[in-house]
């Protein structure tokens, strides 16, 4: 199988198993108990806790660790606005056309709260751009979510501009980073963020664990997404999945080396190279300043059903549409961009892990080519 969907998912690091095993093996207490195992658990997962503050630029005391990006963003959605602290009469939220699905769930449900929501369109390249956000801030805007990386497209957002603009109005800046995290470099200071959302699975860590950045956590008035024995400061209770956390660190260390294998093999410029070399018909989605894991392409003159079903048992490929139940429905990104429905079927989101191979692009584009309409 050729694996082109690690924006999805990344496969688990070999480091990360290794890490996982020793962790199930070996730190099997409670990080609440207080006998010695139990210590031991606590301190590694704070060693975590630390280390991930440290490549955000945070403190500790700002983790708190949930069950991934999801968790994070309904946490950064649904825990701070409903609190004393801020003024209950602010209830406007502006978020970026193309964001994660999740978040328009959540703002779905806030909408049923009394909350009204702005959706900031990208510029043709899919980016949204900071004079955007500002335009619709407002003096009722409590909060702003705006992606880093997106997830279909690779683009990158200009969080630091949006953080300042949204830092001098006065406005909670959210920000989710599942997609750059480990990829690119942040700073929650420099970016001016107040809310970050990570995600250990699109970094070859385990699924089910991420952890979300609150700055200030400990000064907050936070409503408990999950209520329960105090865990994670009170924002999350049940038991902390250390060995999750400890695969999720193991992670943190060990991608970085096999993204810059990923790289500087510029696998994606080779793809470009060998569509163009066999004349077949294609557009980029986005602008040019992706990262280089991940690419959006529109193929007019392919049949995508076709190409999808010839190639079941050798593609993992991910399509412009998604099938929710029988309807296909039309990426909201690709949408946003001005894509046709037609054209969002005809686009591929193709994402790649480090293992990826030249000859695996040869096949691709072999595949594309035979699916010609
Ligand atoms: C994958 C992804 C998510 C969801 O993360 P989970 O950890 O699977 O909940 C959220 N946002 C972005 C940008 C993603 O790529």
């Amino acid at each position: 199988m050729i694996y082109l969907d690690s924006a999805a998912s990344y496969p688990v690091l070999p480091e990360v198993k290794a890490s996982l095993i020793e962790a199930f093996e070996l730190y099997y207490a409670n990080s609440s108990s207080s006998h010695l195992l139990g210590e031991q658990v606590l301190k590694s997962i704070d060693k975590v806790r630390e280390k991930l503050a440290d490549e955000i630029g945070a403190y500790p005391s700002e983790i708190v660790f949930t069950s991934g990006a999801t968790e994070s963003n309904n946490i950064a959605f649904k825990s701070l606005l409903p609190s004393s602290l801020m003024a209950s009469n602010k209830k406007h939220i502006v978020i970026g056309a193309t964001e994660h699905k999740c978040i328009f769930a959540i703002c779905d449900y806030l909408k049923g709260s009394g909350y009204d929501i702005s959706i900031v369109m990208p510029n043709t390249q899919g980016i949204i751009e900071s004079r955007s956000v500002e335009k619709v801030i407002r003096e009722d805007t409590i909060l702003v979510s705006v992606m880093h990386v997106n997830n279909e497209l690779g683009t990158v957002n200009p969080i630091a501009e949006i953080g300042e603009i949204c830092f001098k109005r006065g406005v909670l800046f959210h920000s989710d980073v599942a997609q750059s995290f480990c990829k690119i470099s942040i700073d929650v200071d420099e970016m001016n963020v107040d809310m970050m959302s990570f995600s250990a699975h699109k970094i070859g860590g385990p699924k089910g664990i991420g952890a979300v950045y609150i700055r200030d956590l400990r000064k907050r008035d936070i409503t408990p997404v999950i209520h329960g024995a105090g865990q994670e400061q009170g924002v999350r209770g049940g038991t902390i999945a250390a060995p999750l956390i400890l695969g999720f660190g193991t992670a943190i260390d060990a991608f970085p080396r096999h993204y810059q294998t990923l790289s500087k093999s510029n696998i994606r410029s080779y793809l470009l190279e060998q569509l163009k070399a066999s004349k077949i018909n294609f557009k980029v989605n986005g602008n040019r300043d992706v990262l280089p894991h991940i690419i959006s392409l529109t193929l007019p003159d392919t049949n995508a059903s076709l190409l999808i079903r010839d190639n079941e048992q050798r593609l993992c490929l991910a399509q412009g549409s998604a099938c929710s139940s029988k309807d296909i429905e039309a990426s909201h990104v690709l949408t946003a961009l001005g894509l046709t429905r037609e054209q969002a079927e005809q686009t591929f989101r193709i994402s790649f892990t480090n293992d990826i191979t030249y000859e695996n692009i040869n096949y691709l584009v072999s595949a594309i080519k035979k699916a010609a309409n």
